[in-house]
């Protein structure tokens, strides 16, 4: 197993009213629901820390909540801040590539390529 995958790095990340969205620098792009992100942090605050490492509390979160700005974290990662005042998530690249829901990603996934 030497065949090294190139890592996926986020080119441009643009937040929008519809979403936030990612263009890779593999010419990827990927749109998220603010609270499709939100409800995916996985920081201590979050999801707590182990052994008691549990799924976010998603009541917890509002329906309206948004990403309000973002910030590179050296090349692997991009933070948060988020409408809830809450900003200490880092989204490292290849997770948030792996969170990628549009159809194309979500079928690799699932190890279903559509034959087109
Ligand atoms: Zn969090
Ligand atoms: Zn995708």
């Amino acid at each position: 197993m030497t065949s090294k995958a190139k890592k996926p790095m986020a080119k441009h990340v643009v937040l929008s009213a519809e979403g936030i969205s990612i263009t890779w620098d593999d010419g990827h792009s990927s749109i998220y629901p603010h609270r499709y992100l939100r409800l995916r942090c996985q920081c201590a605050e979050c999801v707590g820390e182990w052994p008691r490492y549990s799924t976010i509390d998603e009541s917890r979160i509002g329906v309206d909540v948004q990403a309000l700005d973002h910030m590179q974290v050296g090349n692997y990662a991009i933070q948060f801040l988020w409408s809830d005042f809450h900003s200490t998530g880092l989204y490292p690249f290849e997770v948030l590539r792996k969170q990628c829901p549009c159809p194309e990603c979500r079928g690799e996934t699932f190890g279903v390529r559509k034959s087109s």
